[in-house]
């Protein structure tokens, strides 16, 4: 009997374990997209259209529907950078598409920015601008999802668009964009959970993240009760007075101009496991100084709660006037 209950355990945790990603493909995904051949993920340089096919087939592989008449999932995107020249470049956007009648029409808005800075001036003899934390760590934390998804069978009740955004370093131009021109309808998009460097612990600590704007709407709370009967905690924002609220992607989407107007803005926050650490656009932001244990838990940690936000029966909502006066309208 005893044997038996013991060969159970061990298939039960051989069927976790393969059902979640491991620590060896974090490490590979991220290794390839912070190679010094990235040359730093500049917007509009060769190395991005890479980077982007590096993405698509992860897309491809997890069986994501390409763009809605297209036979690819690139949006193409094109701005001016702070010089007044013209970059054009690319978003990567793919949909899982949801299993409930009912919740399958509404969407999660998963996004992370895959662009960095480029090259810079040598520090340590090293120039190239990496970008492992930023942001190559929050596409893994994406891609992870979505692989884990496939893994598992897993069909969430709201559908899931997942946008991996150029253009976050000159302007948050990605995924303004986006805003401008939805590949799915705004208007039935009911959250962004947009995912910044989350691949360290030293200044936080090892299982603890926190939520950009974390008072502005209830996701906070509806994040915490996911972790119950995990090893993770959902802190509050240590840093209100930097403002990191606006200053990623989630910032697009929380008041958006339509046609005009300041017309609708959805519940939208950066979630972070930056505590300050000095490698923030440093050519030492390389994989090296990764800390993958702690990393592969949050990625994996951050599919359960994402389905249990696709799946629960309400909607987020923000809790402050602030930008509740827009949304809805
Ligand atoms: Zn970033």
């Amino acid at each position: 009997m005893k044997k038996i209950f013991l060969a159970l355990a061990f298939i039960c945790a051989g069927f976790i374990s393969q059902a979640q990603t491991s620590q060896e493909e974090v490490k590979e995904w991220l290794s390839i997209l912070s190679s010094d051949e990235m040359k730093g993920r500049k917007s509009g340089t060769y190395q991005m259209l890479q980077a982007a096919q590096y993405i698509a087939s992860h897309y491809e592989a997890a069986g994501l529907k390409m763009i809605p008449g297209q036979d690819n999932y690139f949006q193409p995107v094109s701005f001016s950078n702070r010089q007044g020249e013209k970059i054009i470049d690319r978003n990567v956007v793919g949909l899982l598409e949801g299993s409930d009648p009912a919740l399958k029409d509404e969407y999660i808005l998963v996004t992370a920015h895959f662009d960095h800075i480029g090259i810079s001036r040598a520090v340590n003899g090293d120039s190239i601008n990496n970008g492992a934390d930023d942001n190559a760590s929050g596409v893994v934390a994406m891609l992870t999802m979505m692989h884990n998804f496939k893994k598992q069978g897993i069909q969430p009740k709201r559908s899931i668009i997942f946008v991996a955004f150029t253009g976050e370093e000159m302007g948050l131009q990605g995924s303004k964009y986006y805003a401008n021109n939805p590949v799915y309808p705004l208007e039935k998009t009911n959250v962004n959970l947009n995912f910044e460097m989350v691949a360290h612990s030293e200044k936080l600590g090892k299982r603890k993240f926190y939520l950009t704007g974390d008072t502005y709407s209830d996701l906070a709370t509806v994040i915490r009760s996911s972790l119950n009967g995990t090893d993770w905690e959902l802190i509050d924002d240590p840093f209100r007075e930097m403002q990191l609220f606006y200053r990623s992607d989630n910032a697009s989407f929380v008041s958006m101009k339509i046609e005009g107007d300041m017309k609708y803005g959805i519940p939208a926050h950066t979630l972070c496991t930056w505590g300050t650490e000095s490698h923030y656009h440093r050519p030492n932001d390389q994989v090296d100084i990764v800390d993958f244990e702690n990393m592969t838990s949050f990625v994996n940690m951050i599919s359960k709660v994402s389905l249990d936000i696709a799946n629960r029966p309400a909607q987020i909502k923000w809790t402050s006037d602030e930008f509740s006066r827009y949304a809805g309208k």
